[in-house]
């Protein structure tokens, strides 16, 4: 199966970072919490599109992120998952 836009995005984004989140920093890998998700910076719903939108996050970055009603903005949620990870109050993934 071919693969979509989104796949080949996410995996270019993956390589760009060095196989780590885009928001905990730390390194993505197979396992249910950790596998590596597309994150969209703008969402689609707002006219995001794919090229130059997609971030590599980890399933728990960006799972806990749309978790609230209205989730933070990317660039707010880096911010607040970067603090949390300095206080050692982020989970360890690895
Ligand atoms: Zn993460």
């Amino acid at each position: 199966m071919a693969k979509t836009s989104l796949q080949k995005a996410r995996a270019r984004a993956f390589k760009l970072q060095n196989g780590c989140c885009f928001y905990c920093g730390q390194r993505m890998n197979q396992s249910p919490i950790t596998k590596c998700t597309a994150e969209h910076l703008q969402a689609r719903s707002e006219g995001g599109g794919v090229v130059g939108n997609i971030v590599a996050a980890c399933w728990y970055c960006n799972n806990h992120r749309h978790r609230s009603r209205i989730p933070m903005v990317p660039e707010a949620w880096q911010v607040y998952v970067g603090r949390k990870v300095q206080q050692k109050r982020w989970p360890t993934l690895t």
